[in-house]
């Protein structure tokens, strides 16, 4: 599934070629592609309007409108494609197509279908269930050591959940408990300032870098014109059960945690009793 980094990457693919025009026409290919609103809704509100601005939240890509925002969540397999002008009449796999001014068409190509668009007059219900973002100057060590005191949960399936911190999924969560020394099943509220300090700079680092190189390619993320993500190569947990540790040598497990497959050493990610 896209995370933050993968879903930034888009945002900065669409950018130029969206700001700046109009939504002509809305077309829904899966039916349920705008649910829980009805595809007809959707296009009422969604058509007619001037795309302003292309924002990233969590991992959501918001098209923010002259009025009101479109918000698409690629989930599993969603791809947001940009025809210039060209003709293309291969539908495959699209769930939704926005015919923009200028003759540029955006398809959403989706194959398991999972993904969704919607349109939000105000943004504040989507504001309200996402917690911080982990690249803003407000997401700071003392911020990220206050959250997590609050909660015995597990420090991994915590860190998953958007309303805690958003953007973060399965591969950059289990890359930064590594780089952190954190055992993926220990008590949120057991961290220490330092350890938080230390688990702040690993997310803030990984995401980074991540974005730098387009993002991780793992199975089926890529954006624009088959452009796949290079970060892969620099994972060093992730799917990598069985190799040795880079820093120990030990060779690295996957285990499971809140029902997610979880990659850790566990040498160096020890379980505090
Ligand atoms: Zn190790």
């Amino acid at each position: 599934m896209p995370e933050l980094p993968e879903v930034e990457t888009v945002v900065r693919y669409l950018r130029p070629h969206l700001e700046g025009r109009t939504v002509n026409r809305f077309e829904a290919w899966w039916p349920k592609v705008t649910d829980p609103m009805p595809a007809e809704v959707f296009a009422q509100m969604a058509t007619n309007r001037v795309i302003h601005a292309i924002h990233r939240r969590g991992k959501y890509i918001l098209w923010q409108l002259d009025r009101g925002f479109i918000h698409i969540h690629l989930r599993m397999t969603g791809q947001l494609v940009v025809l210039d002008g060209a003709d293309n009449d291969d539908r495959h796999h699209v769930t939704a197509e926005f015919d923009l001014s200028d003759e540029m068409t955006v398809l959403f190509r989706d194959m398991r279908k999972f993904g969704r668009v919607g349109y939000l007059e105000d943004i504040a219900p989507l504001e309200a269930k996402l917690g911080p973002e982990p690249l803003s100057p407000q997401f700071t060590p003392d911020l990220l050591h206050r959250l997590l005191a609050d909660h015995r949960r597990q420090i991994k399936p915590l860190l998953l959940d958007q309303g805690f911190i958003a953007g973060l999924g399965n591969i950059y969560v289990d890359e930064a408990l590594f780089l952190a020394r954190v055992h993926p099943g220990t008590p949120a509220s057991s961290l220490t300032l330092e350890q938080a300090q230390i688990l702040h700079h690993a997310i803030q680092g990984i995401l980074t870098e991540s974005i730098g190189l387009d993002g991780t390619t793992i199975i089926n993320f890529s954006f624009g014109d088959g452009g796949r993500g290079r970060f892969r190569d620099m994972l060093q947990v992730f799917r990598r059960e069985g190799e040795p540790c880079p820093v120990c040598g030990t060779p690295l497990e996957k285990i499971r945690i809140a029902q997610r497959g979880t990659h850790l050493c566990p040498q160096c990610q020890v379980l505090d009793s």
